[in-house]
Order: C-alpha cells, then structure tokens, then sequence
C-alpha cells in the first residue's frame, strides 16, 4: 500500500488541488501560496467538471461563490488556525447569504438571513468558504439521489454512489475540488459517505458542536462534522467549529482540546473492543479481511484488542429510524409555504395552500419520512412506537457505555457492503435503510465516531474502518487514526475504475 505523503512545496504549482488542508495553511502561512490562486484552481476544475455529460458528471458542488470567500479570507484575523484556506460546506448549513436549500423544491429560493454558529467560529478561524454541496434532500438518504439538483457520482468510478446524504461534501474531497468540507451526520451521513468515496469522515460527540444553523432533520442525532483526506485535517476544522454555544442549548460546556496539537502524544494502553455483532455473515469478505488487517495493525502497535457483544445492535437501526422520523415530522412542520417554503400558486384556501406547497416542495423520500414518523407519533401508536422506542435508546446506550468503560474505543467496519451502483436500491426503501446498520448507532448513543479508509476492494474501491469513542474523547480516535495514518499509510484512490 503507498503511503500518501501529504504534498511538499515541490509539488504544489502543478498539484494544487491534491494539497490537504494543513499544507494549505502552511504555505498560506509560508506566503508561497495565495488563497486567491487555490481557488482558482479548485474552480478551474468545478468548471471542468460542468462541462460534463451527465451520466460522468460529478455534480458534488451546487453554489459557488469566490468573491466571498476571497472577502472572507481576506478578513481572516492574523494568525488564525486556518489561515484563510478555502472549504466547502454541506447545503444544509445556514451562511449569511448563500442559498440553504437543502437539496429540496420546497427551498429552492431561499437564502440564509443569519449564520450558523459553526460557520461563523470556522469564519473567525480564518476557513473561507467558496461553496456549497449537494446532499440528499434534508439529509435523508444514503447514496445522494435524492436531490432536486440531480444525482452525485462517486469520483472513484462514476456508477457507483458517493453514499449520503453527505455525498457532495464527500465526493468534493475525493475528487479533489477541495481539501477538505464540513458535513451533517445524523444517522451516518459523514461516515457513510466518506467511507464510500475513500475518504475521512468525523461525527462529533453530540453536543460538541453548536447545532445552530444547521437545518434541523432530527435534532436529538443531528452533528456538524468535518471530511478531509488527512487525519490532520481533520483535528484542525474539529478545533475551528467545536465549543459550547449559547444558541444551542444542547452544545456542551466543556472545553475545547487543541485537537491538531494532540496528534502527535503517544498513545499508551490503548483498548479497543470489537463487537462480535459487526462482523457477522453480513459483512462482506472483503471487508472483513481488511478490517482484520487494521486490527492487527493495532495489536502490533501493542493496543489490547478484546472481543465484546453489543446484542441490541439489530435494535439501533429501529431505534433510529423511530425516533428520527418523529423528530422530522416535527421539524419539518415548518416547511408550510408561508413560514418557510415555496408557496403553491394554485392553492385555493390556507389549509389548500399549507397541503399544495409541501405536496408540491417535498421528494418522495422526505414525504416517506413525514409519513413514517407522523404514525409513530399518532395517539394510537405513539407508546407502541415512539415511547417503546425512547425506552430503548436509553437501554443501547446504557450497554455501550458499559463497555466503554473498560474499553477506549470500539473497532468495527463502516459499512458491511462494498460501495454499490447508482440508481440499485430504490425500489424497496427499507434496503436502503438497513444499510445505514453500522452507522446509526453512534447517533442513537450520542458518541462519537469516525470513518477512515484501510483498503481497496477487487474492484479498487474503498473498503473504511470506524471508531466509536467515549463521551468527548474525540481526541483519542483522532489519535488512533492519526498513528495509522503515520505508520501504516492510506490507501490512495485514484479513478478505480
Ligand atoms: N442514511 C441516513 C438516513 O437516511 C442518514 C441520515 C443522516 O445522517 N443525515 O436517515
């Protein structure tokens, strides 16, 4: 496997775009490179990327906008800890100005009248942002077709899915229109994502970042994360957006480590569990060979590795997809035509207007969510369902916690399939949703987790491996990354097929 070295100056005048975030900042740093000429690159390669037929057209960026950004870096105060290094943001997140349309109809003309609160400290931390990505249609999704601005290739080979509802963030990194984007993850959607276009992916600690100003799909799972191709990267835009937030009463108030800084302190007595339950039949040979070779590569580094049983995982997918359809039904509300959405010109009276404009506004996927949810939380169902539901999130997390108490980190592959083909599952929506079986877990239990490729598959796509940490150590998975990232090397994916 090669090791990707990260780029040294030599290499940067005609290898712009494959610079990750931290040489980015150095050499902005250094003066020898402008943010002005890294954009430019970047949007050289949007546009090349435009001018594509649309079955190989990427389609991961959705609104650009360079003289912002340069504005943005310019403000960028001295010395800040990103040194006005261009990113690219999820179109879910609220920018001052830019379009937050969320993939949807129903949001087609809107534009952010205020900014999140993590948008503003990764502004103050001197990021620019010179675009935004196409998702799934607020966020609900696990391939990114399910987006009024069209499908998202994976930029490893053009058939296959980016994963979702991230995939404009994910496929952005890994075709190198960026170094790095900013993500939700409400049920996976860094993670997955990541994973499918072999890149990294990190859904913080609920409650580590501020949820303000990320439109809500279902609040109690919802994060703001960061996906790059360096562990660094990631520490560094971690660093930049984390923190206690008084707009965002569930934010926590505990301080923020210096995650880039913490990379290097070496780890001593590190245990990681490995739950029996994610490495069943469902797993996929491949997948569990490579991720039987990243757990040798700790135990050779001297980790203790343990076999635990998480029994209740099968229930985590329920839980999830319970509780965050009720959560949706109720955060989309909003979305009436009048408060919020595009209002249906053939409407007849208020009660018409309120059906016409989400019959209209609204995909199949997100109605599919309202529906599922509204039952769940309808008077007849709502103990059998919703309570029951409630009841056993607090059970799973109850078991995880036990484990994490002796254990650091728990060790299991992101995905149990291989990256699939575009346009496959959708005839029966609940495949879809059993696919997101590995990741909805870390959501339902609040912790956090992330996403870093191992190996490639016989077909040279991305086979990943996650971690689940304790409550706010997000700092240690960082590490645990970082040193195979260091010692072991990431596998690099160019075009795989
Ligand atoms: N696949 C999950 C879903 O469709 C992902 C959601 C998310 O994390 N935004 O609900």
């Amino acid at each position: 496997m090669t090791k990707e070295t990260g780029l040294r100056p030599e290499n940067t005048v005609s290898e712009l775009h494959r610079l990750s975030l931290f040489a980015i900042v150095k050499l902005l740093k250094k003066k020898e490179l402008t943010v002005k000429e890294l954009l430019e690159c970047y949007l050289q390669r949007l546009e090349e990327d435009e001018r594509q037929p649309r079955e190989s057209r990427i389609n991961a960026v959705v609104y650009k906008n360079k003289e912002e950004a340069l504005k943005q870096a310019a403000n960028a105060p001295a010395d800040s800890l990103l040194g006005g290094a261009p990113i690219i943001i999820k179109e879910n997140l609220h920018l001052l100005g830019y379009p937050v349309r969320c993939a949807s109809k129903i949001l087609s003309n809107y534009k952010a009248t205020y900014s999140s609160t993590a948008m503003l400290r990764l502004l103050k931390n001197g990021a620019s942002i010179f675009a935004t990505a196409n998702m799934d249609e607020f966020a609900m999704g696990s391939a990114n077709e399910n987006s009024m601005h069209g499908f998202v290739c994976n930029p490893l080979a053009k058939d296959y899915i980016p994963g979702g509802s991230s995939g404009g963030p994910a496929a952005a990194v890994a075709g190198y229109f960026t170094s790095a984007s900013i993500g939700s993850d409400t049920g996976g959607s860094i993670r997955q994502p990541a994973a499918c276009c072999g890149v990294i992916g990190l859904k913080p600690t609920y409650g580590r970042v501020s949820r303000y100003g990320l439109v809500a799909f279902a609040s109690s799972f919802d994060q703001i994360g960061p996906i790059a191709r360096r562990v660094e990267d990631i520490a560094l835009l971690l660093e930049a957006m984390a923190g206690h937030d008084e707009a965002d009463s569930t934010s926590a108030k505990l301080p923020v480590p210096s995650y880039s800084k913490a990379l290097e302190t070496p780890i001593k007595n590190l245990h990681i569990a490995l739950p029996k339950e994610y490495l069943g039949d469902t797993v996929h040979p491949q997948i569990r060979r490579a991720f039987m070779q990243a757990v040798d590569f700790y135990e050779k580094q001297g980790a203790k590795i343990s076999e635990v049983s998480l029994p209740n995982t099968d229930y985590a997918l329920s839980i999830y997809y319970i509780l965050s359809t009720a959560e949706a039904s109720s955060n989309l509300a909003r979305f009436d035509g009048i408060r919020y959405g595009n209002p249906s010109k053939k409407a007849e009276n208020l009660s018409d207007l309120f059906f016409r404009s989400r019959s209209e506004g609204f995909g199949d996927e997100v109605k599919r969510r309202i529906f599922t949810g509204s039952y769940v939380l309808s008077a007849g169902y709502y103990d059998d369902y919703y309570m029951k539901a409630l009841k056993a999130r607090r059970v799973v997390y109850d078991k995880y916690m036990a484990i994490l108490k002796d254990a650091d980190l728990l060790m299991m592959p992101t995905l149990p399939y291989r990256v699939f083909k575009r346009g496959k599952d959708h005839e029966d929506p609940t495949e879809m949703y059993r696919s997101d079986v590995f990741n909805v877990a870390a959501n339902v239990v609040g912790l956090p987790s992330m996403s870093l490729p191992c190996a490639k598959d016989s077909l040279g796509l991305p086979i990943s491996f996650q971690f689940m940490g304790r409550p706010f150590d997000e700092a240690l998975m960082l590490r645990a990354a970082y040193l195979y990232q260091q010692e072991h090397g990431l596998p690099v994916f160019e075009n795989a097929k």
